[in-house]
Formats: C-alpha cells, sequence, structure tokens
C-alpha cells in the first residue's frame, strides 16, 4: 500500500496490459488461421461406471497442435475464443466431429463441453438438432456439460435452455462442480442430469479430511435432487475407493483413460458384441 513513485508503476502495469493485449490478439489470429487450415483435433477420454468399471461414455476435449508454435491446451485459448466469439465455430467443429465419431461406437454415451457464450446464443439449440440431424448421432446418448459460471449469471434462462435440451432427449451435466458457488436452492431447479465434480476436490482426497467430507456431502445431495454424479481428474485407487464408497456413479480420469485420438481410442475398445437392444450397452475396460 505504498503509493510510491506512480510513474514507473503505471509504466510497468501498462506494460504488462499491453503485452497480455497482444496476446490474446496473437492467439485470435492463430485460432483464426487454424479454422482455415482445420488444425484442431477432438480427443476423447473414458468414463467409467463406478460399480463395475465398464466404459459406459466419453468426454470430448479440443486439442490443438499448432503446426507452427506446438500445442496450447485448451485453458490457454478456449477464454479468449469465448472473448473474440471465435468458440462458435470451435464449439460447432467440436460437436458435429464428436458426433460424426461416436455415431461408430453405438453404446457409448458422448458429452461435450459448451461455453456459455454458445449456451446464450440464441440459434444454439437449432445448432445442435442440425448437427444431430446431419451426422444421425441420437440424442439420448449426448450429454452437454456447462460451468457453473453462467449459472449465476442467467438462471431462469439456463433453466429454460436445460428444459428445452432435456425435451429434445439431451442431458445437461454441471462441470466443474464445487469450484463455483451455486447455491443448493438453485441446484435442484436446473434440471442437470449430472454433476461433474472437479478434479481440484478429487485431488484433495484422503481418508476422513474436509475434501472427502464435502464430496460425500455432494454425492448425497445429487443423489436426493435425482442426479448422478461424475467424478473427474481420478488418478489413483484411493481416490477412487473414496469416491465409490459414497456412491459416485461414474469416474474418469488418468486411472482409466487419457484423452485419446478417435483411432486411439476406437482401438483400445475391446471388441464388442453388436449393440444391445437395452438403453445403451456397456464395454467391458479390460484392464
Ligand atoms: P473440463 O471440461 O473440466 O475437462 C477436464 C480436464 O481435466 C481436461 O483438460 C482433461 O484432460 C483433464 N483431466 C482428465 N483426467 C485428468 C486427471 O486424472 N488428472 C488431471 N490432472 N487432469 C485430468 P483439458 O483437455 O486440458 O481441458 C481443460 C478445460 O478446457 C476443460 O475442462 C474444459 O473446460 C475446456 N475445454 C476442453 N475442450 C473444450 C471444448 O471442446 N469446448 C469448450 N467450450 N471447452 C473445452
Ligand atoms: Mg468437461
Ligand atoms: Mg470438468
Ligand atoms: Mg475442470
Amino acid at each position: 500500500h505504498c503509493k510510491s513513485n506512480g510513474k514507473g508503476e503505471i509504466a510497468l502495469y501498462d506494460k504488462a496490459f499491453d503485452e497480455g493485449r497482444l496476446h490474446r490478439m496473437l492467439i485470435e489470429e492463430q485460432i483464426a488461421r487454424g479454422l482455415v487450415n482445420d488444425e484442431f483435433d477432438v480427443f476423447y477420454q473414458p468414463v467409467v461406471d463406478g460399480a463395475t468399471g465398464s466404459i459406459v461414455a466419453a468426454e470430448a476435449l479440443i486439442r490443438w497442435p499448432r503446426r507452427r508454435e506446438g500445442q496450447l491446451d485448451p485453458d490457454q485459448f478456449i477464454a479468449i475464443a469465448e472473448a473474440t466469439g471465435q468458440i462458435h465455430p470451435l464449439g460447432a467443429l467440436v460437436l458435429r466431429r464428436a458426433c460424426q465419431d461416436f455415431v461408430q461406437l453405438p453404446g457409448l454415451r458422448l458429452s461435450v463441453n459448451v461455453s456459455p457464450a454458445q449456451f446464450r446464443d440464441p440459434g444454439f439449440e437449432r445448432q445442435v438438432a442440425e448437427i444431430l440431424q446431419e451426422t444421425g448421432f441420437p440424442p439420448d446418448r449426448l450429454q452437454l456439460e456447462i460451468t457453473e459460471g453462467y449459472l449465476l449469471a442467467q438462471p431462469e434462462r439456463a433453466i429454460r435452455m436445460i428444459g428445452e435440451f432435456k425435451a429434445m432427449g439431451i442431458s445437461v451435466a454441471l462441470d466443474d462442480f464445487g469450484t463455483g458457488f451455486t447455491s443448493i436452492h438453485y441446484l435442484q431447479s436446473y434440471g442437470f442430469s449430472h454433476i461433474k465434480i472437479d478434479k481440484s476436490l478429487v485431488s484433495g482426497l484422503q481418508p476422513g479430511n474436509k475434501a472427502s467430507l464435502l464430496v460425500a456431502g455432494a454425492i448425497l445431495l445429487a443423489k436426493g435432487l435425482d442426479m448422478e454424479v461424475i467424478a473427474e481428474g481420478v488418478e489413483c485407487v484411493e481416490q477412487a475407493d473414496l469416491l465409490r464408497k459414497p456412491g459416485c456413479d461414474y469416474l474418469q480420469g488418468y486411472m482409466f483413460g487419457r484423452p485419446l485420438s478417435f483411432g486411439d481410442f476406437s482401438q483400445s475398445m475391446p471388441a464388442r458384441p453388436a449393440p444391445a437392444s437395452r438403453e445403451h450397452g456397456v464395454v467391458s475396460m479390460g484392464r
């Protein structure tokens, strides 16, 4: 709180500001180029049934190997793409590619991340419907993941959108649960089918500690509200056990598989019998 030579501090601040802006402009330009040159990939990470260990679903995750500068993680460019509006073509690309890929793997559910900006876009529902139609992917195998931030800004709108997706047969999951401030009151009115416990909570799990109490409580709450629970970022048996005990329905994390290209993902799947006529067949992990 020393108000020393303001000049120097302002100069420093401005420099950092300009560098941030410059960086964002550079990434924006690279995303634009990447879209034109088809540089984006979609990888898939398995989600397993907590009780049986069978793969029941996969989460689609965007990958950007960037031909010239090397791979950049989604956390480094999704926020920029949201700010520039480029998230719309990127999001459509991920959804279309993922549906094209997973229509070939009957029996598996597909979960796709959606940015608040997409969810806010009045044309989004129609876009989703068109992609499903175009790819022939069944809506009841699709799940959209949305993070908490958006809900706080526009709860009524979120509730309506989730209801409309539900009517189309698509389920919506609350992603990164435990990192935001969703009130219990809202949680029950949104209509989520699933909540995904954030990996920051999972990584803190120790027998009897605060994180494990919190997670057990969240699982109980979700069940009471008729939602299923997925834990993300599960890396070891100890964490898996602490999640299974209070009844976590599904587990996802490096312990069960890293995100893989579609080719690698489908090759890692054991040969399967013809799709069952039941709701959705399950696939044994074989590991
Ligand atoms: P998310 O949706 O919460 O995805 C989970 C992230 O955790 C992924 O990071 C995944 O690779 C990583 N992860 C999975 N298992 C483990 C584990 O056992 N340990 C650790 N430490 N990490 C694990 P990724 O792929 O870097 O994506 C980061 C975030 O970027 C995602 O978080 C999501 O919010 C966003 N994102 C990724 N793809 C898309 C996309 O297609 N559209 C949108 N809108 N956002 C995306
Ligand atoms: Mg996610
Ligand atoms: Mg998540
Ligand atoms: Mg996360």
